[in-house]
């Protein structure tokens, strides 16, 4: 049954709104969720597509809150697959009762903020009302798809499909003829399971991207042993490290080091797999210079395994640095265009024109199509919290608060949105780090921060203007000192016409961000205005 008038209301289900329930609850206080999705389990949930994995290893990608569920949870791979971290979501909701905290099928479509009450009213799309004292957005940074409006999309005959919200009941590819758009993680990933059952499939690609071998494996007895005898240890490393994961870079620069140890760097952290290509050496993210040879090194590898290299050149990224966007981690992906089957479009070369009822024209040609796959990604980051309507203090949208770009304090709050908090929003690590432990640290700062102003008898808080534009300009500084702001990415809302263009997230690593928000709480919330009731009846 839902409660209406409650301590905490969490909107969304994904690894962060279950993890909030179980903590708030935890901490006495009443909670109610509200889930868009008929389940929980979020990105699990809605990205369904063929050969859909982490790209964190499950072992780390994985909550750390409870002990007895670390060690009797086993993973069966080092990159686990899209069913096996869902059933790992839905064994989580099991075993900590959470799904009774939520209410699904339910979508949030306000949340306006009553000064005198100092409480949240919260409307969903089934016309509940429900007021709560704090309002937590766990809706994810991953979660409003992107369908990019192609003229005469829906005139197409066939089925359209997007990777962010794949059919639950699975799709069937024997014997079609099928078109994939888009080369992010989503379609590298999918396309090689695609090319083996399709009867045709034509790569639709207008950026190519870098992308590396997984070397994905079984997990056996032994390793998953001693995972688990050195977890305690590994967790520590991942909270201190620069991206949520027991790894570091080599810290000399790639420039002072010889050729043949620099090759020899290189190769290990190919071997490594996938995003931790980025980690090689610590001035490979911030000198254009160190990026050019890991760039130069990650094309050899690309090229040893096309046969033609007349499409080499056209999977090859001449437009980033690597890394600047996200390295895809993937399963057989460059060798999937030796396949007869398969054809790469060069979208650069001819751009998508029309689609229309028999498939996909380009300036100089037409494709004949039984489906077509949109792996167009998301409206990330902001675009979940853009869709509510949210109204702080003075009826002030967020929407229109964060016109230019999103204005935050730490990730966590805004400024004129008092008792309102995000979960690895903009302006925190976000999707730079592990999200699991992202999450965490996220939830157990909140709670925290509850639990404080009950027992200091506040009923408010709320960031501070100045700490909040402060807290932006250090961001920014800190990404103009890396290679991030070069690319036309998704983290710097280049992939959404008309979404402001700034690098969103605070780069400056997960472990130092970590304490830097725990010096703030140590501090009594600093940079955050507390006070006993809204600053209206003051
Ligand atoms: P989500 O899982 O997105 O959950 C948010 C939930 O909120 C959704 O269920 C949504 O329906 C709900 N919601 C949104 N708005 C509303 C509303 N108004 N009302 C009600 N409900 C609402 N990150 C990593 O760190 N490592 C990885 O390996 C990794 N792999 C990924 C693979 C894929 C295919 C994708 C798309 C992302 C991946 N990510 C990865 C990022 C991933 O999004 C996060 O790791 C994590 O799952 C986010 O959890 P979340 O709970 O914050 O958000
Ligand atoms: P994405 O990285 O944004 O990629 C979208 C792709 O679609 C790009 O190649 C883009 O080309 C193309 N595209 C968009 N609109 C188009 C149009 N109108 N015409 C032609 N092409 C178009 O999205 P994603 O692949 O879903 O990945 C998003 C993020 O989710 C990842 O970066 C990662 O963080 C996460 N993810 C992780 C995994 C994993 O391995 N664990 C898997 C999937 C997703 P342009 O670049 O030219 O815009």
């Amino acid at each position: 049954m839902t409660r209406t008038n409650v301590d905490v209301v969490v909107v969304g289900a994904g690894l962060a709104g279950l993890y909030a329930m179980h903590k708030f609850r935890g901490q006495g206080l009443d909670v109610q969720g509200f889930e868009a999705a008929s389940d929980v389990g979020g990105t699990w949930y809605f990205n369904r597509y063929p050969g859909a994995r982490c790209d964190v290893e499950s072992v780390d990608y994985s909550y750390s809150f409870d002990d007895d569920l670390q060690q009797e949870w086993d993973w069966s791979e080092r990159y686990a697959t899209q069913p096996e971290i869902l059933a790992y979501l839905e064994h989580v909701a099991d075993r900590f009762d959470l799904r009774s905290g939520f209410e699904f099928d339910t979508r949030v479509v306000s949340a306006t903020f009553d000064e005198q009450a100092a409480r949240w009213n919260i409307v969903t799309d089934k016309g509940e009302k429900v007021t709560a004292r704090f309002c937590v957005l766990a809706t994810g940074a991953l979660s409003t798809t992107n369908l990019p409006n192609i003229p005469g999309r829906d005139s197409f005959g066939g089925e359209i499909l997007h990777t962010g919200d794949w059919p639950r009941t699975g799709v069937d590819f024997a014997g079609k003829r099928v078109g994939v758009i888009g080369t992010g993680s989503s379609g590298i990933q999918s396309i090689p399971l695609i090319a083996e059952e399709a009867a045709t499939l034509h790569v639709f690609q207008r950026t190519p991207n870098f992308s590396v071998p997984a070397s994905n494996r079984p997990l056996d007895e032994e390793t998953r042993r001693e995972q688990k005898a050195t977890y305690a240890e590994r967790r520590r490393k991942s909270w201190a490290s620069g991206g949520g994961s027991p790894f570091v870079s080599n810290p000399k620069s790639a420039l002072e080091v010889p050729a043949d140890e620099r090759e020899a760097e290189f190769e290990q952290y190919w071997e490594l797999g996938g995003v931790l290509f980025a980690k090689t050496f610590a001035d490979q993210m911030s000198d254009i210079e160190a990026n050019n040879l890991a760039r130069g090194f990650a094309e050899r590898k690309i090229r040893a395994v096309i046969e033609d290299q007349s499409v080499a050149d056209v999977l090859i990224p001449t437009d980033h640095p690597i890394g600047s966007k996200r390295i895809v981690t993937d399963s057989g992906y460059f060798a999937t265009y030796n396949r007869d089957n398969v054809t790469l479009v060069n979208l650069r070369k001819a751009p998508i024109t029309a689609i229309d009822e028999t498939g996909i024209a380009t300036a100089d040609a037409h494709y004949d199509l039984d489906m077509i796959v949109f792996a167009t990604g998301f409206d990330a980051i902001t675009g979940s919290l853009d869709r509510i309507d949210i109204r702080g203090r003075d009826g002030v949208l967020l929407r229109e608060a964060w016109a230019a770009g999103p204005q935050t304090l730490h990730g966590i709050a805004a400024a004129g949105f008092p008792n309102m908090f995000l979960i690895t929003g903009p302006g925190s690590p976000g999707v730079l780090a592990n999200m699991v432990l992202g999450s965490e640290q996220h939830v157990n700062w909140i709670a925290d921060a509850i639990a404080y102003l009950d027992s200091n008898d506040y009923a408010v808080i709320e960031a501070s203007e100045q700490a909040a534009v402060d807290w932006i300009a250090e961001c920014a500084a800190v990404a103009a000192k890396t290679l991030f702001p070069q690319a036309n990415s998704w983290y710097m809302g280049a992939n959404i016409e008309g979404k402001p263009r700034v690098f969103m997230m605070y780069a400056g690593g997960f472990g130092n961000y970590g304490q830097k928000i725990a010096e703030v709480a140590a501090a009594g919330y600093k940079g955050f205005d507390l006070s006993a009731l809204a600053a209206s009846q003051e």
